[in-house]
């Protein structure tokens, strides 16, 4: 029977419970134990951890955040760091540590298996769903589900007073939340990291897109989705350029955190009980220093290294065809 460690690090992400109850119950039934470290990678560092088994992850799995705390660890990039935790888990006679987490997670966990002889095995939980080699990651659904429900309670008020709005959403450098948001929100505008050329650019094809617009609808509302992280000078000053440019008040709103938290959807529940008893299974067949993804909804495991030497991809012809009816003025170049 193995001995298994789990900590959730990073950005938490709505569905990281579901998965911890996952690996507990999968590992239970096939008689393993399992402890959690608590807040990321410090837990590992403080040998701050908790057994957990069944009855302490009842009742879980509709609950937002993480019941191990998330957190960021500076200091784990260092080595003494990576030896001390891995000194820890040899006292506790650990086997497989899973790490739920981003790519800055995973690399922690490379780090990690470096100096250490146990399993390390990463399943991906991020609202950005930036993470190569899965369709999708722990926490992206429900993320897409609360933007979507943000961009539909400002289309009220922009009808209302036939506003422009212009809403940011997280995504960190990744247009997939953006582009989920926009297509299911139909909003009317869309600014992505994966198809931005330039400001001026961008600025000339919304002033078309608001003429195309408002030729056919008249003065009513228009709603704008742009990803965190992208207009050089924030969203205050696409704000303002955009009312210099339309004569009109432009409203700009930011999601932020909201887009953290919730009750995860039934997806992303799907998805994190999938990728955590596939995770305990591949414990079972002493595999690391791999993710467990998913694709085709089937189970996947790649080389953690691959995570992040490769870019996933925005573009599929699908997407493509959304956004075309999107911007319909805009030149893609996508795929
Ligand atoms: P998200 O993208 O959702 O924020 P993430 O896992 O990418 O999640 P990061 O803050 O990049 O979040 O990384 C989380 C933690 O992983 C860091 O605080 C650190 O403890 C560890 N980590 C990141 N990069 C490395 C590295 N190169 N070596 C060792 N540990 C690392």
């Amino acid at each position: 029977n193995k001995r298994i460690a789990v900590l959730t690090s990073g950005g938490d992400a709505p569905g990281m419970n579901a998965c911890i109850r996952a690996i507990v119950v999968a590992s239970e039934g096939k008689g393993h134990s399992v402890i959690g470290f608590e807040h990321g990678y410090n837990g590992l560092l403080s040998a701050d951890w908790r057994k957990l088994d069944s009855k302490k992850v009842h009742n879980i799995i509709q609950r937002g955040g993480t019941i191990l705390r998330s957190a960021r660890c500076k200091e784990f990039k260092e080595e003494a760091s990576a030896r001390l935790a891995a000194k820890h888990l040899d006292e506790l006679a650990i086997d497989a540590l899973l790490v739920i987490g981003g790519d800055g997670s995973f690399h922690g966990a490379r780090h990690l298996a470096n100096y250490w002889n146990g399993d390390v095995i990463g399943l991906p939980g991020t609202i950005d769903n930036d993470i190569y080699g899965t369709d999708a990651t722990i926490g992206y659904y429900t993320a897409i589900e609360t933007a979507m429900d943000s961009i539909d309670k400002v289309r009220d008020t922009a009808d209302a007073f036939e506003r422009i709005f212009l809403v940011e959403v997280m995504g960190r450098h990744a247009g997939f939340l953006g582009a989920c948001a926009a297509i299911a929100g139909a909003a009317n505008y869309v600014i992505l990291p994966e198809l931005f050329k330039d400001t001026q650019t961008t600025l000339d094809n919304i002033h078309q897109q608001l003429a195309i617009h408002r030729q056919r609808y008249g003065h009513e509302s228009f709603i704008i989705v742009l990803t965190e992280n992208l207009w050089p000078a924030g969203i205050s000053d696409l704000a303002t350029q955009l009312e210099t440019l339309t004569g009109g008040e432009v409203r700009p709103v930011t999601l932020g955190h909201i887009q953290r938290g919730g009750s995860p959807v039934s997806q992303d529940r799907m998805l994190a009980t999938l990728l955590g008893v596939h995770a305990v299974k591949c414990v079972e067949e002493d595999k690391s220093g791999i993710m467990v993804g998913v694709h085709n909804n089937e189970p996947v495991e790649i080389p953690l290294e691959q995570t992040w030497e490769n870019k996933k991809a925005l573009s599929s012809p699908l997407t493509h065809t959304m956004l075309t009816m999107l911007n319909e003025r805009h030149h893609w170049g996508l795929g």
